[in-house]
């Protein structure tokens, strides 16, 4: 099953709420059940395919949907407090996010490693699934970090007023206004050229 959830948010957690997209006036679920998670999760470089290949093969696609079910109401309440903070509102729904955010943090199962490397050492990582559950504390713990920052004003909305998609202007500028320049941002400037056509020219209409 391919994912059609976009990559363009340059942060995993807004990633997660893009895979809600919008196509022709409808929203489209991109993570219905367990295959497609592991897909998304695999296309975003949170899990490597050997990774999911194991999950899947140690807990059963049963659980692997289940998993899929908790990442959308993870998700839904991630969209619904992030909205409300970016209003600058919103403590109660917070308050509920933090709740399973951090019931999700507390089953984490990593764990820091010693690599030897080329005769160097790097410090990492890792992650021993007991079960499919504990997935969800990698994205939890992106979305506790993105809630971590003092300003969330570089966590942005599409400016396309019918897009759904979220991102973090990485720009140097900080002048990133839309989910992608090809997609939204084109046609904001096709519509912005014909209404300075119309304007120039009401007679014919053209
Ligand atoms: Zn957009």
């Amino acid at each position: 099953m391919t994912s059609k959830a976009p990559f363009l948010a340059d942060n995993v957690s807004l990633n997660l709420l893009n895979t809600i997209v919008a196509s022709r006036g409808q929203t489209v679920e991109c993570i219905p059940d367990g295959e497609s998670l592991l897909h998304w999760l695999v296309a975003g470089g949170v899990l490597t395919q050997v990774e999911s290949d194991a999950l899947k093969r140690r807990f059963g696609i049963a659980e692997i949907d289940l998993l899929a079910s908790h990442t959308r109401r993870l998700r839904e309440s991630f969209r619904v407090a992030l909205e409300q903070r970016k209003v600058g509102d919103g403590d109660l729904v917070l308050d509920s996010l933090v709740q399973q955010l951090n019931l999700i943090l507390s089953k984490d199962a990593r764990y820091l490693a010693v690599e030897l490397f080329n005769g160097t050492t790097h410090v990492c990582s890792r992650r021993v699934w007991e079960n499919a559950e504990q997935v969800l504390s990698v994205l939890a713990e992106n979305i506790a970090l993105l809630f971590n920052r003092n300003d969330l004003g570089l966590i942005k909305k599409c400016a396309n007023p019918s897009c759904v998609l979220w991102f973090e202007d990485k720009t140097r500028a900080h002048r990133r206004q839309y989910c992608s320049s090809r997609a939204c941002g084109n046609r904001a400037k096709v519509a912005a050229f014909r209404l300075r056509k119309n304007v120039a020219s009401p007679i014919d209409g053209s």
